[in-house]
């Protein structure tokens, strides 16, 4: 029976969507997926009538003209809040007069939007923002498109849950990066992303970002049966029904354990994928929750503590310009130090002068400064003043402050550019790329000793680097003999290094690691990829008519190819493309963490390559196998969630024995 077919597809696809949205663990591959998805489409065009609302088919979106507002059915209210410990003792006091000891449960104040979601017998009707806790809007069909949402719970019961919506830090930067690319508006935080994607009017946009959502609160009808007594249960319960809950919830003896707890984690914070700016507590017991009551706005059985600020506020001091291997220059903000997540900052970074001119910021401005990803700060926002105005508008630099070269703008792009090729601070950004990690592997040479060669007239370019003699590097401040050996061996030893690192050294527009990494699997040697065309280098995978034009481009200019032409002269010449000793690898995508004893990283991926396989730098659903040597830190717990089968070393020696 082709319902019974349609009833199949949609559990399946619903147990799927669980097991990778909710609880982080994918039972099947995409392909899989696809395939069921598919089925179960076609089946329902050919039997419209059989559609349901709990379909995963629903999930895609749809245009509305307007949100509805909707008045809840239960107010949300707000929580009392406090940045101070002894008020949080205080609070806690007061209960354990009235009511005698009571155990708290923490649990982390997740920075989205509140949400209010309906099941009848177990199915998804509305999703309601929070709005002003009386009234929302109906914002049904774009929560529908949130896969942690479930359409359908494990047991056919009324309930309304509360919870938040939120954007993960990674996709708020990834959607960011893509807004500055296509020179669209740059959310301010994962707060905004969340919210903006979440209020669509068209709801296959809000289906594209990366949205997910914590469940903290349940409201059960009264006719349900086994009602949990108190809040942790209910927690407990939800997560039994399907929903997401956040996996850091704590259950406290008292107050000095839900301190410790909130100082945890006003550590940890930084650590984690979304953003929290505090913790919940809440009493636990529900007659307690029930005896307390409310006050106009907010329970008196919860309270709200919250973390110092992620945002700081400084002065501008200036703006400096930087300039990068490519040429761009780079806005940075100069700051008054000042203390931000655990460090000093006095540098910030402003992206592009598109960036400086929306932000309007002008120096002596106080302005808002916020980690972006914990790592590096950047500039948010200016924080109004009536002096603002009175300051003189910043404008973009005119010409190189390296070489004083008029600065031009190249088609479609936002960034300012050095195009003199003499310039000294784009040369030295362009050997201090070719010598790093990614790029040539030249670890005994560091940006000093690059700065000294440069300033000493030693080197121009890359290739420079090859004509230098031990007696070169022994005229440099402090290196003595065994110094200026290292560093003339390390460049020595590069010559003959794999194809993709010469490639990504050579800094072609959009082409980096991964992507010579593609074109030296496709091409084996330079000449090959010299001689290709734009429209065939476009054909391959994962290249595209941008990057195929950029490459054939920068093969086509005179001074790439004489600076080809020397380095080859210089002995620089990659070594010849392995020759795959078999392809039990096929189509496995191995990724490497951790120290491993036998082989260095490179030597591992060398042996994979040569057995078919490929290599990747982060963990996905899509490898198929993660190397774990000693010490493998977060991919193997990235691995481990997902369920990617983790290979030890000998495993490895295992499957390889004998062929290499
Ligand atoms: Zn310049």
């Amino acid at each position: 029976m082709v319902i019974e077919r349609i009833n199949f597809l949609k559990d399946e696809i619903n147990k799927a969507n669980y097991l990778y949205y909710v609880q982080d663990n994918p039972s099947i591959s995409d392909f899989e997926y696809d395939k069921m998805f598919a089925e179960l489409k076609e089946l329902e065009s050919q039997n419209p009538l059989l559609i349901t609302p709990d379909s995963p088919t629903q999930r895609v979106g749809s245009v509305s003209e307007k949100f509805f507002p909707y008045k809840h059915k239960h107010r949300l209210y707000s929580l009392d809040n406090t940045y101070e410990y002894d008020d949080l003792k205080d609070w806690y006091n007061k209960i354990v007069k009235e009511y005698g000891n009571q155990e708290l449960v923490c649990e982390l104040k997740i920075d989205g939007l509140a949400i209010a979601l309906t099941y009848e017998n177990g199915i998804f009707v509305r999703g309601v923002t929070r709005g002003d806790g009386i009234t929302g809007e109906d914002i049904t069909n774009n929560l529908k498109t949130v896969k942690a949402i479930p359409l359908k719970l494990f047991e056919p019961i009324d309930i309304e849950v509360r919870g938040e919506i939120y954007m993960p830090k990674s996709s708020f930067e990834k959607l960011n990066e893509e807004n500055l690319q296509n020179g669209e508006k740059l959310f301010a935080n994962p707060r905004n992303a969340a919210a903006g994607s979440i209020r669509q009017l068209d709801s296959t946009i809000t289906a594209k970002r990366d949205l997910s959502m914590f469940c903290y609160t349940a409201i059960l009808s009264e006719r349900a049966q086994n009602l949990p007594k108190n809040h942790y249960d209910s927690i407990m319960y939800l997560k039994k029904l399907g929903f997401k809950i956040n996996p850091n919830i704590q259950l406290c003896k008292n107050a000095d354990d839900a301190v410790k707890y909130c100082k945890i984690w006003d550590e940890k914070r930084f650590d984690l994928d979304y953003a929290t700016d505090g913790v919940v507590i809440k009493v636990n017991n529900f007659l307690v929750q029930q005896e307390m009551g409310f006050t106009s706005r907010a329970p008196k059985w919860a309270t709200a503590f919250k973390f110092p600020p992620e945002e700081v506020t400084t002065t501008l001091i200036g703006i400096e310009e930087s300039v990068g291997k490519t040429g761009a220059i780079t806005p940075v903000a100069i700051l008054e130090p000042v203390q931000l997540g655990g460090s000093t900052v006095s540098r910030a970074s402003m992206h592009n002068y598109d960036e400086v001119g929306r932000l309007d910021v002008r120096i002596g401005d106080r302005v808002y400064i916020k980690k972006a990803a914990e790592i590096i700060p950047q500039v948010v926002k200016v924080v109004d003043d009536n002096e603002h105005f009175n300051r003189k508008p910043y404008l973009p630099p005119e010409f190189c402050p390296s070489c004083g070269s008029k600065l031009t703008t190249h088609p479609k792009e936002v960034n300012l550019y050095c195009d003199n090729p003499d310039c000294p601070e784009k040369i030295r950004a362009k050997i201090e790329y070719w010598v790093s990690k990614d790029a040539m592997d030249i670890d005994k040479v560091g940006p000093s000793i690059i700065e000294q060669l440069y300033n000493k007239g030693f080197v121009r370019t890359p290739s420079d680097l090859y004509k230098l003699t031990m007696q070169d590097f022994m005229q440099l401040d402090l290196v003595k003999e065994k110094s200026a050996y290292n560093m003339y061996t390390s460049i020595q030893n590069s010559k003959h290094n794999p194809l993709s690192r010469l490639l990504t050294a050579f800094t072609i527009k959009n082409v980096g690691k991964e992507t010579a990494g593609v074109l030296a699997g496709e091409y084996g040697t330079l000449e090959n990829l010299m001689n290709a065309n734009a429209e065939e280098l476009s054909e391959i995978e994962g290249i595209g008519e941008i990057i195929a034009q950029d490459l054939y481009e920068f093969f086509r200019k005179d001074e790439n190819i004489r600076m080809i032409e020397e380095l080859k002269s210089l002995g620089v010449e990659p070594a010849p493309p392995a020759e795959n000793i078999s392809d039990e690898f096929k189509g496995k995508t191995f990724v490497l963490t951790g120290t491993l004893q036998n082989f260095t990283r490179d030597e591992a991926s060398e042996i994979i390559k040569k057995m078919g396989g490929k290599t990747s730098s982060s963990v996905s659903k899509n490898t198929s196998f993660v190397l774990a040597g000693e010490n493998a830190g977060s991919k193997l717990d990235k691995a481990e969630k997902l369920g990617v089968i983790i290979l030890s070393e000998n495993d490895f020696i295992k499957m390889t024995e004998g062929r290499i």
